[in-house]
């Protein structure tokens, strides 16, 4: 897999890989592997927070969702493994992208790692350019919403890349939270999400925020679409929360 700085606009057009900027989440308790991973995320364009052993990483993720965990196998106190095994037994982080890192290569350790719920397993010694190909693989299958990649779904246009938004010919004007938001439910369309669920997703944040918050921005979004015609594709589902919908 070529990088994205490989990417030529001029040439490849609309099939140009874009670059991403996701929040990755390192959990790895080597300081010269944390930093080495640390420098070549941050030079592919994600945010990236680091925590040294399970227990810290636990508490981040409780504050706020990554959009991928990076885990060593071997920790002190509570294992990757086992912290693993936690964030799959939780609603909440059950779907979270994990990728384990771990020294042992052995062909059982990579089943287990599987089996467990990593979504793919990186052997130490990595080279960072295969960890970053790794990393953009699992996001692009798991959490569309952290791509640069362009959404079209019912006659609507976003562009990540640009912040455009359009709707046939006509520019949709949004603020950052609505663009955040429109952004998550046209690549997690035709499901619902809780008030709770869009603001771990879109906001990152579900302890300090109020769930009335979320309706406040769908409103704005709404009101936005509404020239165009678009704002019935974002659907109350009465009780549980919203919905994109382009069916
Ligand atoms: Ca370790």
């Amino acid at each position: 897999m070529e990088p994205s700085s490989s990417c030529n606009r001029l040439r490849s057009g609309r099939h140009c890989e874009k670059p991403m900027s996701a929040t990755i989440l390192v959990v790895e308790d080597e300081p010269s592997i944390q930093a080495l991973i640390e420098v070549n995320l941050r030079r592919a364009g994600h945010a990236v927070q680091l925590a040294a052993d399970a227990e810290t990483a636990r508490r981040m993720v409780r504050e706020a969702l990554p959009d991928l965990v990076l885990l060593d196998w071997m920790l002190p106190g509570m294992s990757g493994a086992d912290f693993a095994r936690s964030l799959r037994s939780e609603a909440r982080t059950r779907t979270l992208p994990i990728i384990m890192l771990t020294a042992r290569a052995e062909e059982r350790d990579k089943i287990e790692g599987l089996e467990l719920g990593a979504d793919d397993y990186v052997t130490k010694p990595f080279s960072p350019r295969e960890l970053v190909a790794r990393i953009k693989a699992v996001l692009r299958r798991h959490a569309p919403q952290a791509t640069e990649d362009v959404v079209e779904h019912g006659g609507l246009r976003l562009d990540p890349v640009t912040h455009r938004i359009s709707a046939g010919d006509a520019d949709v004007a949004l603020g950052p939270t609505e663009f955040r938001l429109l952004h998550f439910l046209m690549t997690h369309p035709e499901r619902v999400h809780s008030r709770a669920q869009l603001l771990d997703q879109v906001w990152g944040d579900h302890v300090f925020v109020e769930e009335r918050t979320v309706d406040v921005h769908i409103r704005r979004l709404r009101a936005a679409l509404e020239a165009g015609g678009h704002d019935a594709l974002v659907q109350t589902v009465r009780g549980s929360g919203y919905r994109f919908s382009a069916t």
